[in-house]
């Protein structure tokens, strides 16, 4: 990741209400009357639990005739919200307009959608629109599994001078099924953890789940992972809510959610942990090297195969050696308590791998021809 301008720490500009407790940007989903936004507000500030308040006030929505926001009025109630609590506020902004009314209205965070992420136009409108503004913003990750689109909204929104950056993991549209609303990908976030180390990370478990129950799962796992914050949404009546009704908790309910949620250490506290973690790391660096090495063996073995394939004139793939390979080693895995789904998975690469050597052996005697 190119940064044209350094990161500061998230602690520079939003901190966990309880140090034992991780960070929480709470709120709801849509901001829909001064009353619900306010209640909604009072308690969650009431449960100090909580650093900053999120709202929704221009919704992007899938279709056209859903709720799209209250619009600008709901800055106002956030002012009051902000006035009466202390809680700093946040609020999704999509375009220039978006960018210069809230901070015209005094907001603290904006964040850039998932939707909007998608889009390098409007991440550079956005962008320009914060040239010599001094405000943190946070920035989804896109509705689809595109590290780079992740990566260069980021880029532009640090280009315009923004040093207050964090990015959110909201996860990924996904054609398959699944019990999640989106994929989490969380190895999406570990590479660009990788990439950039210095940039946050924040998880928002709620667009994630889709659903209230799997909230818990995922914000102790964004957790365990060394995300740096949570952003789940609040609302004062979830089933009464104008959008996405199923996935808010009630302020109590977060409340209680917080609670139950272990804050675990990145680094070892004391140096017996630190030297046992290190002879552990150390096996496992050994048995890694071992199976590179063998893998390696392996692949001049499939080479080996390759060139007698062609030169007898043998397709690369006989269904049934491969179906006998998965056989044998998914039951052997079994009995070596191995998850079948892993083994499977790794079969499948490593097949996939030597099918790979074998075409290229293959082809070059087509070319030789
Ligand atoms: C939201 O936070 O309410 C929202 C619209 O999220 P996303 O951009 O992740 O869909
Ligand atoms: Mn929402």
């Amino acid at each position: 990741m190119k940064l044209s301008h350094p990161i500061e720490p998230l602690s520079n500009w939003l901190k966990p209400q309880n140090p034992n407790k991780p960070l929480i940007i709470a709120g709801p989903c849509s901001a829909e009357t001064e009353e619900q936004l306010l209640v909604t507000a009072r308690q969650l500030a009431q449960t100090g639990k909580v650093s900053a308040l999120r709202a929704g006030i221009w919704k992007p929505r899938t279709r056209p005739g859903e709720f799209e926001g209250i619009g600008s009025i709901g800055l106002e109630w956030l002012k009051k919200a902000k006035a009466e609590t202390g809680l700093p506020t946040t609020v999704e902004v999509a375009n220039a307009k978006h960018v210069e009314e809230a901070l015209a209205a005094g907001v603290d965070i904006l964040w850039v959608g998932a939707r909007s992420t998608v889009n390098p136009f409007t991440v550079q409108e956005i962008a320009d629109a914060l040239k010599g503004v001094n405000i943190p913003v946070m920035v989804k990750n896109p509705v689809n599994p595109d590290l780079s689109l992740w990566i260069g909204a980021l880029e532009r929104i640090n280009g315009a001078g923004i040093t207050k950056l964090a990015a959110i993991q909201r996860g990924f549209s996904s054609f398959e099924k699944s019990a999640f609303r989106n994929e989490p990908m969380w190895e999406l976030a570990i590479q660009l953890k990788t990439q950039c180390p210095e940039l946050p990370i924040i998880c928002d478990p709620s667009h994630i789940c889709g659903n209230r129950e799997l909230i818990p799962y995922i914000s102790q796992k964004a957790l365990d992972l060394d995300m740096q914050g949570l952003m789940i949404e609040s609302h004062l009546d979830p089933s009464v809510a104008w959008t996405d009704a199923k996935q808010q908790l009630t302020p109590a309910s977060l409340s209680d959610l917080i609670d139950h949620l272990t804050l675990r250490h990145a680094d070892p506290q004391n140096a017996a942990v630190s030297d046992k973690l290190a002879e552990l790391r150390k096996q496992i660096d050994k048995i890694d090297d071992q199976i590179i090495q063998k893998m390696a063996e392996r692949m001049k073995i499939v080479e080996k195969i390759g060139e007698y394939k062609r030169d007898n004139d043998l397709t690369i793939l006989q269904v049934n050696r491969w179906d006998e390979i998965i056989h044998k080693r998914a039951d052997f895995a079994k009995a070596l308590q191995l998850d079948l789904d892993f083994t499977t998975k790794l079969l499948e690469l490593v097949h996939g791998e030597s099918i790979r050597i074998q075409t290229n052996i293959l082809n070059e005697k087509a070319e030789a021809k």
